[in-house]
């Protein structure tokens, strides 16, 4: 992608309007844009990270069996009658249609998946199966101030186990821990990212938090010292501050925000379905199910609160918008300047030829050094790249790694080898 040609612009100053770290940094550099408060929009380098995290998580649930469906966003007031959660659900957003029939956007899915699965998952030799998809939820947040932490609209990826009975569901669960880590490690979060003992609501005793340690975090966690499990400050009553793994009472408290959250929901959305299954000698059985939910802005949002410096997000490598930021920097001598643009050109077409990805700061001479600079600190990909005369002298390319000071040249040829 070309500098020049991409429509949004970074700024100099964060937006005004704005409290919240991840938005400031993200608004300022071209990644996402605020409709209203909980709304944005991402734009072309912010939808390459989004799509980044997506695709990890797509790759992670399909190693784990998972199969990828499109739920729909609406859906009728009935599926929410049938649980109770038309009127329980404080969050659900609820609209009119024709003929005043009632509808929900909805927030999460059980009441549309169990009756899908219901339709085809009727045998023990249909279990187990897990349904998952990535979409937009929506909810009436009450404090939509975190910027793309907390939206009215966001996206997750929500995905829902069916069991033939509580063991395949605990099998599964522990799966799916290993599976949550495996995304959290790719996504750069992982040393700060921790198992959180949660309550489980009405279903289970406990459910599981991944909490990322942040000041930005609107949770507080208490981690275990001894073994590196958490605690939601919310339930720590109940466990007699004790780590409900070792049962040291060394633990320390931080902020964090949750990142991922794995529930098991027992038979609890099975039964009002009355989903039942038959098993090998023909009687009926309810399902077992879990959830697993991942809020795909929250990662990329959390990201830009725990990897950035003054002058803009430092991206880990795997949701980096672009591995490469190529510069130009003009020469005064025409000359010279011409050769300078040659041999960023090339540079540019090699590194694209061979699926390195690169965002080119391609701009004329209108545009300052300073200021190209600056926008690959504030833009944050792992690695610049720059060709000036200085670098051309040597018939080199000047490399330096974002968050790292040092500088060197390698020589043009060897420009491919940044792949490895
Ligand atoms: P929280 O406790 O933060 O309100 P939750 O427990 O309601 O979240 P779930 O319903 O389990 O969240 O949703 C699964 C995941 O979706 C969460 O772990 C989080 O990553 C993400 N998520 C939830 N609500 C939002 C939101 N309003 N904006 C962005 N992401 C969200
Ligand atoms: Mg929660």
């Amino acid at each position: 992608m070309r500098l020049s040609t991409l429509f949004t612009k970074t700024t100099k100053d964060a937006p005004k309007d704005e409290l919240s770290l991840n938005a400031r940094i993200l608004i300022q550099a071209g990644f996402i844009d605020k409709l209203t408060a909980g709304v944005y929009t991402y734009l072309p380098l912010g939808l390459r990270v989004l799509k980044k995290i997506e695709n990890i998580i797509r790759e992670e649930m399909n190693r784990a069996g998972g199969q990828e469906v499109l739920m729909p966003v609406l859906s009728p007031k009935k599926n929410w009658e049938t649980t109770g959660r038309w009127e329980n659900f404080s969050a659900l957003f609820k609209l009119y249609g024709v003929d005043n029939k009632e509808y929900a956007l909805n927030p999460t899915h059980e009441e549309i998946v169990v009756p899908l699965a219901q339709k085809h998952v009727l045998s023990y030799k249909d279990l187990p199966v897990y349904i998952y998809q990535i979409q937009n939820k929506f909810r009436r947040e009450k404090r939509a101030k975190s910027g793309i932490l907390r939206g009215l609209e966001f996206m997750m990826k929500d995905m829902y186990s069916f069991h033939a009975n509580e063991e395949d569901l605990d099998r599964f669960y522990k799966e799916m821990q290993k599976a949550y880590f495996k995304i959290f490690k790719r996504c750069g979060l992982l040393d700060k990212t921790y198992l959180t003992f949660a309550s489980g609501g009405s279903f289970s005793k406990y459910s599981h938090e991944y909490q990322t340690i942040t000041l930005a975090g609107e949770d507080e966690i208490y981690i275990c010292q001894d073994c590196q499990i958490a605690i939601n400050k919310e339930i720590a009553d109940e466990l007699k501050n004790k780590c409900p793994s070792c049962e040291s009472k060394n633990l320390k408290m931080e902020k964090a925000i949750e990142v991922g959250n794995i529930f098991k929901l027992a038979t609890n959305f099975s039964d009002p379905f009355g989903y039942q299954y038959i098993d090998e000698t023909g009687k009926k059985k309810p399902v077992w199910m879990g959830c697993y939910g991942i809020g795909l802005g929250r990662v990329m949002g959390t990201i830009a609160e725990v990897c950035h410096d003054d002058r803009g997000i430092i991206w880990p490598k795997e949701v980096a918008p672009f591995t490469v930021h190529l510069i130009q920097v003009a020469a005064k001598d025409a000359e010279e300047n011409n050769k300078i643009k040659l041999t960023a050109e090339k540079v540019y077409k090699d590194l694209r030829e061979n699926s390195i990805e690169v965002i080119f700061d391609d701009r004329d001479e209108g545009t300052g050094a300073g200021e190209k600079f600056a926008d690959a600190d504030l833009i944050g990909c792992p690695i610049r790249l720059v060709v000036s005369e200085r670098s051309l002298d040597q018939d080199s390319v000047e490399v330096k790694k974002r968050g790292e000071e040092k500088k060197e040249l390698i020589k043009i040829k060897q420009v491919l080898s940044l792949k490895s």
